[in-house]
């Protein structure tokens, strides 16, 4: 019986997924939903895509914690569109919390929406937000044994960053041995390696932000002609 209401409860957040992706493509804005452990330096990322990409590409982020609003406040510095949600106990976003926020934002003058979820590797993977792509954050410090420990979350991101590189030298952290963990379980991702403390590997990250919101748009453009 219990199997069944988790089921339940799956079903109707993929029933507000999929009603979310419509309304991100009808107001023509591409979504990412940002994942990883707490403290992998999600909000520092974006942080630093809004010092490169804020006068280029319009974009807002809706933030996810279980409390505090901590984080919108660093984005919030940047003059971007923000929403936090405060989830209290839940360890999750949730496609229904994301429609509720969804008033707060004006859709139709945005071309990208990030998500930054709430630091867990485990239950964000299961629920659908209605984001086109999913980007997952993986810091040095957490050890090299993510990717086999986490596969669930790891095979659904298309792109991993791993991210603190510049500490490598002080944690036990083997990159050929996460490299090709990443690569067992999803052959087709894309790994970038950067540090947001260096700037090292930014440039990667930026550019693939820009063209993946390139490609969102031309799509749209070439399924409405
Ligand atoms: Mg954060
Ligand atoms: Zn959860």
């Amino acid at each position: 019986m219990e199997i069944k209401v988790v089921q339940n409860i799956l079903k109707a957040n993929d029933a507000l997924a999929a009603a979310n992706r419509k309304q991100f493509r009808d107001k023509g804005v591409f979504v990412i939903d940002l994942m990883s452990s707490p403290g992998a330096g999600k909000t520092t990322l974006l942080e630093k895509t809004a010092e490169r990409l804020a006068g280029e590409i319009a974009f807002g982020v809706i933030e996810g914690d279980l409390a505090t609003a901590a984080d919108a406040e660093r984005i919030g510095a940047y003059q971007i569109p923000v929403l936090q949600i405060n989830t209290g106990k839940g360890c999750h976003l949730d496609a229904n919390q994301v429609q509720n926020a969804l008033q707060y934002f004006d859709l139709d003058s945005l071309d990208l929406l990030f998500i930054e979820n709430v630091g867990n590797l485990v239950c964000p993977a299961e629920f659908d937000l209605g984001q086109h792509t999913k980007v997952l954050l993986l810091s040095t410090p957490e050890g090299d044994d993510k990717p086999d420990k986490y596969p669930v979350m790891f095979r659904q991101c298309p792109t991993v960053i791993i991210n603190k590189v510049d500490l490598t030298p002080y944690v036990p952290f083997n990159l050929d041995k996460v490299r090709a963990s990443i690569r067992r379980i999803q052959p087709e991702g894309r790994i970038l390696e950067l540090s947001c403390q260096t700037g090292q590997g930014l440039d990667a990250w930026i550019e693939l932000v820009r063209q993946e919101t390139k490609r969102f748009k031309a799509e749209l453009q070439a399924s409405a002609s």
